[in-house]
């Protein structure tokens, strides 16, 4: 293996974590191995609704905290809330300033969209559903003349080394399908921005990019991985036949827009008192009960919004465009689909791994802000705020910045491509049984599947990295025997009297792949 030697500081990862890190660290040199071109393949560049912050008058971050913890069902880290909460508006006002484009009314103020679980409309968007879009933009722009990041675009992380529990540096290798020989990296210090799993599944609305590989190499080293079991399913992808599929935003039914069945059947109203706009977890299972009983749930925009959605809702109508569906003038045929990893690689209230010289943010960190469900919107907020805190962190280790030498990896034919067969099977068993309603059985069976993939097609490192992650997932909602926010046994349907957070190392999910099945009480 080709190995060098860097100075500047690695960032794994080019979403909105990984852009917002690599300008705090500014001027620390350090590079950004980013696999597409840079602003492309993360989930931040299509983020629709926009960022939660409590910008209102009437609003504040202690009710912006209160909403978090009670939609994370009794797992949020209180402290992580309010400091996130807290910093919410601050990050906000920074994002203006360097010029994402949100809307405002007649006064100035931001226009704030209301989605679900918030009690109050707190939303920060951009043009009705472009906020990822916009806010990438204008972080795009600004790394591009940042002189102390280098892009490293075209390469992906495969795996981290380590010597005496301490991160020592990154193999990568180049992001072509065919791969390449792996190319050491050793660095002062590494930051894992590289987003969360739901591509791990295949009904979901994240890039393809997207499957749990950053966890997955972290967890390969020996990093805790907490709350992998919390995944949450997006009610209202757009069932047309994409992969992935398209979201329709929760901001929709924040303006008014109902969901009904084939026979126009309006279910949500006699199953929680807040109807469309209850907690995602209660929203996604009404869906996917009516989707398995062939009753095609749909999201009517047209009374709430009329032909209004065309303009206000660019990206949905484009979606709709596509599949051959004018929301105008008919419901939008709805599904749940994976879409946000809560869990993730298990960080301090610093950003720290367990793992020395290891610091992660955004959606691969699992910092406690989430819980068993994540509040709508929270996402961005969070690769906003631990960006900063982890750039703080690590600039604390550094000497002082000084100009750095560019890291060139020489990548050469010889990797083991990533056979896409067994990326379409563990998909599929990830949705059939580890999605939405799990049981023992299902979770079992599941484990074997993906110890059999992995057996078979392990040679790649990218691969082994999926199947670690999934790994994960599956055995920690084997391990927990309760129903909680995101998490659905249906061999467990109720809470647990006390919650708790859980945290699992990749070996003792794997040991949980070799046992056999309980013995029925
Ligand atoms: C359709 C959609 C809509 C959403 N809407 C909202 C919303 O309105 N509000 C909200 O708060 N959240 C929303 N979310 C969630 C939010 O977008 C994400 O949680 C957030 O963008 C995560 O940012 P990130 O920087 O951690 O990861 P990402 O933006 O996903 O970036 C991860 C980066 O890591 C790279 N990467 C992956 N694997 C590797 C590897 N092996 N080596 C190197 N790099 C790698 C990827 O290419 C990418 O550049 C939405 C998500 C989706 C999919």
């Amino acid at each position: 293996m080709q190995r060098i030697a860097t100075d500047r500081v690695i960032i794994v990862g080019a979403g909105l974590g990984a852009l917002s890190a690599a300008l705090r660290l500014a001027p620390h040199p350090v590079v950004l191995i980013s696999p597409e071109r840079l602003g492309e393949g993360a989930s931040s560049a299509w983020a629709q609704g926009g960022v939660a912050a409590a910008m209102a008058a009437a609003d504040t971050p202690e009710a912006h905290a209160a909403d978090t913890i009670r939609a994370g069902a009794g797992t949020v880290d209180a402290g992580v809330a309010h400091r996130v909460t807290a910093a919410a508006p601050g990050h906000i006002e920074s994002l203006t300033r360097l010029g994402a484009p949100f809307d405002r009314d007649a006064s100035g103020g931001y226009v704030l969209s209301r989605e679900a679980a918030h009690s109050f409309a707190r939303v920060v968007r951009v043009k009705g559903d472009q906020a990822g879009a916009e806010i990438m933009r204008a972080l795009v722009a600004e790394v591009r003349r940042a002189a102390s990041v280098q892009v490293l675009e075209g390469a992906m992380a495969t795996g981290l080394q380590v010597a005496g529990g301490t991160v020592t540096g990154v193999v990568v290798e180049s992001a072509d399908p065919a791969g390449s020989e792996p190319v050491f990296i050793a660095a002062p210090a590494i930051l894992l921005a590289g987003g969360g799993s739901a591509g791990l599944y295949a009904l979901t609305t994240n890039p393809p990019r997207i499957r749990g590989q950053v966890i997955g190499l972290a967890a390969r080293a020996g990093a805790a991985i907490a709350d992998a079991e919390f995944v949450q399913f997006h009610p209202t992808a757009i069932d047309a036949g994409e992969d992935p599929a398209p979201l329709a935003t929760e901001a929709l039914r924040g303006e008014g827009a109902i969901l009904i069945n084939r026979h126009g059947r309006r279910f949500m109203a006699e199953i929680h008192p807040d109807a469309e706009l209850a907690p995602r977890d209660i929203v996604a299972r009404a869906i996917h009960a009516e989707w398995r009983q062939g009753n095609r749930p749909m999201l009517d925009t047209r009374a709430a919004l009329g032909a209004s959605v065309l303009t206000r809702f660019p990206s949905v109508a484009a979606a709709c465009a596509r599949a051959g569906i004018d929301p105008v003038t008919e419901p939008i045929p709805v599904a749940a689909a994976a879409h946000y990893h809560m869990g993730g690689i298990a960080t301090d209230a610093g950003g720290r791994a367990s793992l020395g010289n290891l610091w992660v943010c955004g959606e691969a960190a699992s910092t406690g802000l989430h819980g068993a469900n994540r509040l709508a919107s929270n996402g961005l907020l969070e690769a906003l705020v631990y960006a900063e805190t982890c750039a703080e962190g690590i600039a604390a280790t550094l000497p002082a910045p000084a100009p750095a030498a560019p890291v060139v990896p020489e990548f050469r034919p010889g990797g083991v491509p990533v056979d896409s067969e067994a990326i379409a099977r563990l998909r599929q068993v990830m949705t059939a049984d580890v999605g939405l309603i799990r049981d023992e059985k299902g979770l079992r069976g599941a484990l074997a599947t993906i110890a059999a993939l992995e057996a078979r097609h392990g040679d790649s490192a990218s691969f082994r990295n999926m199947t670690a992650t999934a790994t994960l997932i599956a055995a920690a909602a084997l391990m927990r025997e309760e129903s909680r926010g995101a998490h659905f046994r249906s061999d467990f349907p109720r809470a647990a009297d006390a919650a708790r957070r859980s945290r699992l190392t990749l070996a003792e999910a794997m040991a949980l792949r070799a046992l056999p099945e309980k013995e029925p009480t």
